[in-house]
């Protein structure tokens, strides 16, 4: 457990608050540790623990005898107990007799907050924010992930744009994490064999409301030293570093669970990452005597599998050669053999490599894809597993990603929240419900807007001063980090992952048409730029070299910004203080996306390609779409295309709303495009509405043994 210094006995519950993240989603709590100090809690970007440590005393004392300071926090201590103990919540309601036993959620990362470091990106906040809807809504969830003690990287550009990646151990301790011990008091639960030694692997749990989250980890004195490193940093190494990440992930998540007594009724991996889960439970059915074909019928009743991506390199797959020497090997403690057991993660067509993919979808009979339109790609590229099938009904369905309400939409949109639904709206499951969201008053939106978006240009400009004087030193960069950007023009904001597939880059496609459109005097665009590329991606790393080029270059006026070490702290700013969110993948290459979902709660229109969630979601109403081109083998073409599009909705439809003034000020056209984003994630696409497809289609089902699921792959 951190250390946390002397409280005052009165209000010595702030320590109990600060070790579940629940404080990172509940305003009044959140307002009590600003109240301490609102200084230190930006410079610590909201770690409530970090705060604790630094907090004067006095500041302390202070409101420990303020009246206010008390009242709000003995409301807030009362609602915590409640929410963490026995009085039924909506699974209860809904399920009174499922509480057979949790389901086990192994993800390879885990973006619950900013101050726990141990997420790169998309996965890992849907991750998250998966175990966020699960506590509010009392699904018995436990997650299992590994802690990497050096996170992912912190992103430093150099004087050329080229992405360098800085390598920060962040302090555990700083953090509410706390170490499970064995019965007998040792640090480790289990032991996992990997590349022919003993591992042994302990786990930290993260409380996230009232869902754990255990964390793994090998860094004790007793291992190899190779092995003490194996999981401390995300998606790091080669491939067999990567394999050997995994086989903890799995197999010692499994054995982890074991060891405490968590006695599992459905097993979910969230991605082929997390697919050796399935294989170890399959190995205890074989030592147990059960034979190959009956073993995989019972892993595969209780086993759910989520892809997350049709990109193929996102899609892991491993020698056999390395495989065998990373399993231990398996086939010899038990009756299959060494072929069988591989051949389960290989498709017909590369019998010589074992894919994770496959593997996850050999073993769960729950599969599916995260929009409507993933699922249909995910039956395309997995049907040769079922050739006696065709496409349609190939067993792979979907469930459209979804955000967390109240991780993601800002302070002020909230309170009009509670006012439209006297205080009872995070519940509201009836869709139309939402359409109380389209009246109101168009003067708080704006304003609420333009306050957001204040918010962030002072940040933009503090970031920037911080990093002038520790990191950078020389001024050029500072123009590129935003300080000219005016608060008063029409904003885009486009963040992610620099993947080349997302396109960072098309808005550049014809320089001198978007010259012209960023300077117009009458209606200038500026668009701020933020992501990392995964450090392996030289044509990733390439691309965001060249959008850093335009944004330092004088014909852009200071108009194009590229904010660096893109993570949720800046993605919290930059989704509630744009004016449009920009979203450009290559069709049909995003699975779901789902940062426009978290723009949208805020107000904020996005101009989408129609892929992922955007396929499904577009309505005409709640921003705009570019059309699908005309399909071709030959992507320029097809660039070439959505960028005329692109241009063309910024410069007829988009950028003439977002000027059309009325008497007051207020561009009321653009105004009710706000009014329909909100309405539109705030209905459809929360993680509220995404646990309880999965638990409705998915969990429960699996929860009931006697359900055996769809048909198993053929060949
Ligand atoms: C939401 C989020 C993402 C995912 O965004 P996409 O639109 O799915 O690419 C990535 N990184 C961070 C920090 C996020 O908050």
């Amino acid at each position: 457990m951190p250390t946390i210094p002397y409280l005052p006995a009165r209000i010595e519950g702030l320590a109990e608050l600060a070790t579940n993240l629940a404080w990172s989603w509940h305003r009044d709590v959140r307002a009590l540790f600003h109240d301490l100090d609102d200084v230190l809690w930006h410079q610590t970007r909201h770690s409530p623990l970090e705060l604790l440590r630094q907090v004067e005393p006095s500041r302390v004392a202070a409101c420990a005898s303020d009246p206010d300071y008390l009242a709000r926090y003995d409301k807030v201590m009362a609602r915590f107990h409640a929410e963490m103990g026995d009085a039924p919540g909506w699974f209860d309601e809904q399920y009174p007799d499922h509480n057979t036993g949790p389901i086990a959620y192994f993800c390879a990362e885990f973006g619950v907050h900013n101050s726990v470091p141990i997420y790169s990106g998309g996965l890992g906040v849907l991750a998250g924010d998966h175990c966020k809807s699960a506590a509010d809504l009392h699904v018995p969830l436990v997650g299992i992930g590994l802690l990497y003690r050096k996170g992912y990287f912190d992103q430093q550009l150099r004087l050329d744009g080229w992405q360098e990646s800085a390598d920060v151990q962040f302090d555990v301790e700083g953090t509410p994490l706390q170490r499970m011990n064995a019965a007998d008091g040792t640090p480790w639960l289990t032991e996992v064999r990997t590349s022919g030694r003993d591992v042994k692997v302990g786990a930290w749990r993260l409380m996230v409301g009232r869902v754990p989250i255990y964390l793994l980890d090998t860094d004790f004195e007793e291992n190899h030293p190779d092995d003490r490193g194996l999981v401390s940093k995300l998606y790091d190494g080669g491939p067999t570093h990567r394999l050997r990440q995994e086989w903890i992930l799995g197999v010692g998540g499994v054995r982890v669970l074991r060891a405490m007594g968590v006695k599992p009724a459905a097993w979910h991996a969230n991605e082929g990452h997390a697919a050796f889960m399935l294989l170890e439970r399959l190995r205890e059915e074989l030592t147990a005597g059960t034979p190959l074909d009956q073993a995989v019928d019972h892993v595969r009743r209780s086993s759910i599998f989520t892809t997350h991506t049709p990109v193929a390199a996102g899609h892991d797959y491993f020698s056999f050669e390395d495989v065998a020497e990373c399993a231990g090997p398996l086939w010899d403690e038990v009756p299959p053999t060494r072929e069988e057991i591989l051949g389960l993660g290989s498709p017909a067509d590369k019998p010589d490599q074992f894919h994770m993919t496959v593997l996850a979808i050999r073993l769960s009979s729950h599969i599916n894809g995260v929009s409507r339109k993933h699922g249909q790609v995910s039956r395309e590229i997995w049907r040769g597993l079922w050739p006696e099938r065709p496409v349609e009904s190939v067993p792979i369905g979907h469930i459209t990603n979804g955000v967390h309400l109240q991780t993601w939409m800002a302070a002020p949109f909230m309170d009009m929240m509670d006012e439209l639904y006297n205080g009872a709206w995070p519940a509201v499951e009836n869709v139309a419900e939402w359409d109380r969201v389209l009246a109101l008053e168009p003067e708080r939106i704006w304003g609420a807007h333009l306050h957001l978006k204040e918010v962030l240009f002072k940040l933009i400009r503090e970031d920037a001063r911080w990093r002038f004087k520790a990191l950078w030193q020389e001024a050029s960069h500072v123009v590129g980090a935003g300080v000219l950007l005016d608060p008063s023009a029409f904003t885009i904001g486009f963040a992610r992952r620099f993947a080349t597939y997302k396109r960072a880059d098309l808005l550049f496609h014809d320089v001198e048409r978007l010259k012209k459109l960023v300077s117009d005097s009458h209606r200038p665009v500026q668009i701020i730029f933020a992501g990392k590329a995964h450090p392996a991606d030289d044509p990733g790393k390439q691309v965001l070299q060249k959008v850093y080029e335009f944004s330092r270059d004088p014909a852009f006026a200071g108009r194009v910004a590229f904010l660096e070490d893109y993570d949720m702290h800046l993605a919290h700013l930059l989704v509630q203080g744009v004016d449009l969110w920009l979203n450009l993948p290559r069709v049909p290459l995003e699975a779901s996306g789902t940062s426009g979902m978290k723009a949208g709660l805020n107000g904020v229109p996005q101009l989408a390609t129609l892929d992922g969630w955007w396929h499904e979601g577009f309505d005409g109403l709640a921003g705009w779409a570019i059309p699908t081109a005309e399909p071709s083998t030959d992507i320029a073409t097809v660039d070439a295309q959505d960028a005329a599009r692109l241009y063309e909705l910024l410069h007829d439809q988009i950028v003439p709303l977002y000027y059309a003034r009325s008497s007051g000020g207020i561009p009321s056209g653009w105004v009710e495009r706000m009014r329909h984003a909100i309405r539109l994630s705030a209905s459809r696409f929360t993680a509220r509405r995404m646990v309880q497809d999965y638990v409705r289609a998915y969990y429960v089902p699996s929860m009931e043994s006697d359900s055996a699921g769809d048909d198993p792959p053929g060949a």
